[in-house]
């Protein structure tokens, strides 16, 4: 079986080379020449745990292939054309869909036999609708009577652990609207059904709706447990333990609970966004979605404010370190991270920064430049540092070397984004900690 991937970023590359890996024929497409001419000579574009050596694999034995030509993918043959280009938010929030209707018009102009275009990227309910207006539009300017079918995959996979989200799914939605687009599509994930994996078939406004709600309910876990966590400081409670008390009932389960610096990343803040501008558009409210965006908002600058408070609103020239550039760890994606934010806000206070990341610091100078000054390793910006800020939770950083970190720090005070240091241990050491929602805070 034939297949091609358009856009060759995080979802694409990892889908394309997982299909690779059950033996289909996967054409990866990239209108990024660098991204191509680097993919061909086995150097990837992203930093995900596995996936180069699967990339390689599959390359050298032949059943992934890279190109910038889609025209060039559809003439090898191909039965199903994904889509996993970008969606980004638009001016006002709504989901910006020029890259999917582009790839659309050329799966139009060059196809040259029946295929089933399916839209993996996340895109607003209606969008399918839209590519396939927009191909029977391009066949009839060539005159040409070929059929096709259009089907929604969406995507569930997560940066930092894509590659085993994709090949071990909690499910595999599959929206279409034909039995043939329906056969071919379970025929692609047969290897996946064999495995128990469950497949979920509907209809197509229905797949598109599932991933915006998928996103939409874990943003809001996690903007709630923010939202409890900030009262649990106000009112001496802690959230850690709030949350092993609520997480332990099965009905609402443990994941998503853990309070934090706020979400950030490629997906919730712009599919909430879109989402809320969905409902809008439909003249409905998304009230729960307009809160959970706002506590989000707030959450991202909450570590920020702790570290004014502890200065007494006097950062001017103080040295703060900080721990993690990424929007989480086992990932260089800093789309939306908090670190953007505290950095942000910090600059703005004439602080200077200096930050360590185990993978994103070549994505943070690409991003914001020398505005920080980068670390060779996680100790080595300690020195002569005011505090420390734990932004994202590596697993370097779980168990660092407390009496070196004491050494090197100008004064023992540690501001944790993610709570995973012991309070109790840090407190009889002598250290200033401050975690999220604790009320043992010095
Ligand atoms: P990305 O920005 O990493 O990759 C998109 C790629 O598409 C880029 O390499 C870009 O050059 C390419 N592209 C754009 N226009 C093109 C065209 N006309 N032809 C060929 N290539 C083109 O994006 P991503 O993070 O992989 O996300 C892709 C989609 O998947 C988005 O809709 C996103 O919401 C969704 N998604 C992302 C994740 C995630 O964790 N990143 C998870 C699930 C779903």
């Amino acid at each position: 079986m034939k297949i091609a991937m358009v856009g060759t970023g995080y979802v694409g590359l990892v889908s394309g080379t997982c299909f690779a890996e059950t033996g289909v024929d996967v054409t990866c497409v990239d209108i990024d020449k660098t991204k191509i001419d680097n993919l061909n000579k086995g150097i990837l574009p992203i930093w995900e745990p596995g996936l180069e050596d699967m990339v390689v694999r599959n390359v050298n034995r032949k059943t992934l292939h890279f190109t910038t030509s889609l025209k060039e993918a559809l003439e090898r043959g191909v039965e199903v054309v994904f889509s996993a280009v970008g969606t980004p938010p638009d001016e006002d929030g709504s989901a910006d869909l020029q890259y999917v209707l582009e790839v659309a018009r050329q799966v139009g102009a060059y196809m040259t036999d029946y295929l089933v275009m399916v839209t993996k990227s996340t895109v607003p309910i209606g969008t399918a609708e839209k590519v396939r207006k927009i191909i029977q539009e391009e066949l009839d300017k060539r005159g040409l009577d070929l059929s096709f079918d259009v089907s929604s995959n969406p995507e569930f996979l997560k940066e930092g652990s894509a590659i085993q989200d994709f090949l071990k799914p909690d499910r595999i939605v599959i929206g279409v609207d034909s039995p043939k687009a329906e056969a071919i599509m379970l025929k692609l994930y047969r290897p996946f059904e064999l495995n128990n994996y469950p497949i979920i078939v509907m209809d197509i406004p229905s797949a598109e709706m599932t991933k915006y709600a998928a996103n939409s309910m874990l943003a809001t876990k996690i903007s709630f447990m923010n939202d409890i966590a900030n009262l649990c400081e106000i009112v001496g409670a802690d959230a850690q333990n709030v949350r092993r008390g609520i997480g332990s009932d099965t009905r609402i389960g443990s994941q998503f609970l853990y309070p934090g610096a706020g979400y950030g990343g490629s997906c919730f803040p712009k599919d909430v966004k879109a989402l809320i501008k969905t409902a809008d558009e439909n003249h409905y409210s998304l009230d729960i979605l307009k809160s959970v965006e706002a506590v989000n908002n707030r959450q991202k600058k909450v570590l920020y404010t702790k570290v004014l408070r502890y200065f007494k609103g006097q950062l001017e020239g103080k040295t703060i370190a900080l721990w993690g550039l990424s929007f989480k760890p086992n990932t260089d994606d800093m789309r939306e991270a908090p670190a953007l934010v505290f950095i942000e806000k910090m600059l703005e206070q004439g602080v200077k920064i200096k930050a360590y990341d185990p993978v994103a610091m070549e994505e943070s100078k690409r991003r914001i430049g020398d505005v920080v000054e980068y670390g060779e390793n996680q100790y080595d910006i300690l020195r002569e540092a005011d505090a420390l800020v734990v932004i994202t939770e590596w697993s370097d950083f779980r168990l660092p070397d407390l009496d070196k970190m004491a050494l090197l720090m100008n004064n023992k005070a540690i501001f944790d984004g993610r709570n995973i240091y012991n309070p109790q241990e840090l407190l009889s050491l002598g250290w200033y900690y401050e975690a999220i929602g604790s009320h043992k805070n010095q």
